[in-house]
């Protein structure tokens, strides 16, 4: 039984907001936290779920309504997890084609065995800006980082990152395929259990 009937995103981001609205169905109104304020809190974590929790609190302060926060990224084992809650500035703000340039160029010379990678999703559901037991799901898929970008679908690290279940990288499957193995409908999935959906 879900304690609440609505609950606010804490993105401002359209896509995601129709995405969750997709998944938790008719039974949870989702909002977006761009209807109660424009202030995006700065992500001072240094883990992916204390990001999600810090942008869950203060969704669920502004708009006073149980809030739910995701906060991903890609953890490469060789670098010790980086480029991490980093990913999305790894090359200093430059962009996907600059991070992917990057990642390469730190895992020159290092052979395919030590190539490991996964890509991380961390999702954060509060009841109350001051709920001292928030819900945590973490998706989690494991992969391996290409020695060069191959496919043209998705975004940022999807063209380096190898799907040993699907002999491809994350870039060459369609967007459907993609939805069922990721890191965030990992995380979804987990999330839909826990709220009973
Ligand atoms: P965000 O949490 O959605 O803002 O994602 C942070 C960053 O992690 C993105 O800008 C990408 O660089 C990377 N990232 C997260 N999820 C994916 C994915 O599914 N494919 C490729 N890159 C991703």
């Amino acid at each position: 039984m879900i304690p609440f009937t609505q609950l606010v995103l804490a993105s401002h981001n359209a896509g995601k907001l129709k995405e969750l609205q997709a998944m938790l169905g008719d039974a949870i109104r989702v909002r977006s936290v761009a209807e109660f304020s424009d202030h995006e809190p700065e992500e001072t974590g240094l883990s992916f779920v204390e990001n999600a929790i810090l942008k869950a609190r203060h969704a669920a302060r502004v708009s006073g309504l149980p809030a739910l926060a995701d906060d991903s990224g890609l953890a490469v084992d060789h670098l010790g997890g980086a480029p991490g809650i980093y990913s999305a500035r790894y090359a200093d703000g430059q962009g996907d084609a600059a991070n992917n340039a990057k990642l390469l160029e730190a895992l020159r010379d290092v052979p395919d065995a030590e190539r490991g990678a996964q890509f991380v999703c961390a999702l954060a559901l509060l009841r109350h800006a001051d709920d001292p037991l928030p819900i945590l799901c973490e998706g989690l898929w494991h992969g391996r980082i290409l020695p060069a970008a191959r496919g043209e679908h998705g975004f940022g690290y999807d063209p380096l990152f190898w799907v040993p279940e699907r002999d491809c990288s994350s870039a060459e499957l369609s967007p459907a395929e993609k939805n069922q193995l990721s890191h965030r409908a990992r995380a979804m999935a987990q999330l839909k259990q826990r709220l009973g959906l």
